[in-house]
């Protein structure tokens, strides 16, 4: 089979959304609210065409980030993401061990795919034998010109096993960026609870990814991507709170929930329904009153508009102790329902 030459879209997307299709995983790592019931495939939240006709009479054209869970467990995925392609732009968050990374590939206009962003989770990874079908995936998306590029989560075991990883991945032409834990893990905060050590290590894991983009897939430099892991280097003493701040997050970005509410960010400030046919924004730069996902905030808030803003804004601390133990328990409380719903 002929390989096609990588290329960034030429046109632009005008309003962007995280969209989390489901939280359902095949794999269960232990630093991820996913559960584990592949068994249930989630269907998608409408047709898809309904969707396509939902996102059209908006009036602008959508960068959709596709994520979950594990979007490629939602049933009719990809049937949804060929329909949506052909007048919006999609990019994938995905652990792309599914066989349907190959239909994928084949069905969807890779001119309208911004980037894939494959999230490695070495330990499950080796634990449940799934690099060959790694592998494999990724052969199919680049040979197909789609711009990928791969992301681990590190934890204190994985950093001595992340070089031989992103060598692995090189060989297919795809780089590996570290991504910093966050929040309660192993009864620690991160990214607080990195050694000094293991920080620097971190940064030097990074700067060495960010060379192999510029070399290896010089596009994906040019894309905005909506979690963008070589930032996390600048953060490892926490992230700035924009709490407060003008942001335009729910003017310019959102986040779909799988019922297909739409949110501010997160499930802050409820804004539509993708079923119900509801859409109303709000004013742009409206202050935040949440603290959801600092990747967004990063490319929404104002103060991080400027390039000194989020130095001027307090970091995130660790909260204490008492709290990181009710933090814990609301979420293996909040997993267990889960699994007890699907
Ligand atoms: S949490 Fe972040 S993305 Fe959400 S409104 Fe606040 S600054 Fe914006």
């Amino acid at each position: 089979m002929n390989t096609i030459q990588a290329s960034a879209p030429t046109t632009q997307h005008t309003i962007e959304a995280d969209w989390q299709l489901n939280s359902i995983c095949n794999m269960k790592c232990g630093y991820c609210f996913s559960t584990t019931n592949p068994t249930i495939a989630r269907s998608t939240v409408i047709d898809p065409a309904r969707c396509l006709e939902f996102f059209d009479a908006t009036g602008e054209v959508w960068s959709l980030h596709m994520t979950g869970g594990e979007p490629f467990l939602t049933s009719g995925f990809v049937k949804l993401c060929s329909v949506l392609s052909s007048r919006h732009f999609l990019s994938l968050n995905s652990n792309l061990c599914s066989a349907l990374v190959r239909d994928f590939a084949e069905a969807v206009d890779r001119s309208h795919v911004q980037y894939v962003h494959c999230c490695l989770h070495l330990e499950e990874r080796g634990r449940l034998n799934l690099w060959k079908a790694l592998e494999d995936n990724l052969r199919a998306l680049t040979r197909r010109g789609f711009l990928v590029f791969a992301s681990q989560v590190m934890t204190s075991k994985t950093f001595a096993v992340f070089p031989q990883a992103a060598e692995r991945l090189a060989d297919l032409g795809v780089v590996l960026i570290p991504k910093f834990l966050q929040g309660l893990f192993e009864g620690k905060w991160y990214p607080h609870a990195y050694s000094e050590k293991e920080k620097a290590v971190f940064c030097t894991l990074s700067e060495e990814a960010e060379a192999g983009l510029r070399s290896l897939t010089p596009l994906l430099m040019q894309q905005r991507v909506t979690v963008n892991p070589l930032r996390d280097r600048e953060f490892l003493s926490g992230f700035p709170i924009f709490r407060g701040v003008g942001c335009s997050a729910g003017a310019r970005f959102f986040t779909i929930q799988s019922n297909g509410n739409i949110y501010r960010c997160g499930s802050n400030h409820l804004l539509g329904n993708i079923e119900k046919d509801i859409f109303g924004p709000l004013p742009p730069y409206t202050p935040c009153d949440s603290s959801y996902y600092p990747y967004f905030c990063l490319r929404y808030s104002e103060l991080a508009q400027s390039p000194s803003g989020a130095t001027l804004i307090p970091l995130e601390v660790p909260p204490s102790t008492g709290l990181q133990t009710i933090y814990g328990l609301v979420r293996i409380g909040r997993k267990v329902l889960k699994q007890v719903i699907s």
